[in-house]
């Protein structure tokens, strides 16, 4: 009897609650092992949970989450469209006596997590990912991307056909003025050409995967 992607899903997320592979597991609230839609074409993977997501378990559901969902709606796409997760399904943080400041992952909790995104994207097996920010694209595409001449290209990777990266929304957070403006509109358009590259592999192979979605 084959297993559904969504049942193969749960049973991953189930070995991963209890993950005690990196002393994140000590300060975690929850573990934030991904969403979405189990057959999605377009996998969408972020650095990994920051407070907001620590505390519902969660991915991008913070500010940089909000402005995520902004610029996938401007291109018609909704969660229930893609599949979000992470490199790191842990918060990586530096506690201060009774505070959590975030901290990026180091490599070594990043290599510790990666059997879970390797068994998610080996399940969902997207026609496309988007890694969200420079430490998913070195993960997932190269070692020293340079996310700002590398954003919107496309890289053929073990894990999918097409892989590319887009600026993280945190760091268009943090931007002012044009530059905030400018930055947000290579996020919307490495969406859009993320999409259009589904549309176009899914034509090339005739297929009629993930039920309809990502038509033009
Ligand atoms: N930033 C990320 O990279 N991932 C999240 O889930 C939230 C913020």
């Amino acid at each position: 009897m084959s297993v559904s992607n969504a049942e193969a899903l749960a049973s991953v997320g189930r070995q991963a609650a209890v993950c005690t592979n990196c002393d994140l597991c000590k300060t975690r609230t929850n573990v934030v092992f991904g969403e979405g839609n189990p057959d999605a074409p377009l996998m969408i993977v972020g650095e990994g949970p920051g407070e907001t997501e620590d505390l519902t378990g969660r991915p991008f559901v913070g500010r940089a989450g909000a402005l995520l969902d902004e610029c996938l709606a401007e291109n018609r796409i909704t969660r229930k469209h893609v599949y979000i997760t992470n490199i790191v399904k842990c918060r990586a943080c530096t506690v201060e006596g009774t505070r959590k400041r975030n901290r990026p992952p180091t490599p070594q909790e990043i290599a510790a997590c990666s059997p879970w995104i390797n068994q998610q994207l080996e399940i969902i097996k997207p026609l496309v990912v988007l890694c969200i920010g420079s430490p998913s694209a070195n993960a997932l595409i190269h070692k020293n991307f340079k996310i700002m001449q590398e954003r919107g290209k496309f890289f053929e990777t073990p894990f999918a056909p097409l892989t590319l990266a887009a600026l993280h929304p945190a760091y268009i957070l943090r931007q002012h003025g044009q530059a905030f403006h400018d930055a947000r509109a290579t996020l919307v358009a490495d969406i859009a050409s993320a999409r259009q590259k589904v549309i176009d592999l899914r034509n090339g192979a005739k297929s009629s995967a993930g039920s309809g979605l990502f038509q033009s």
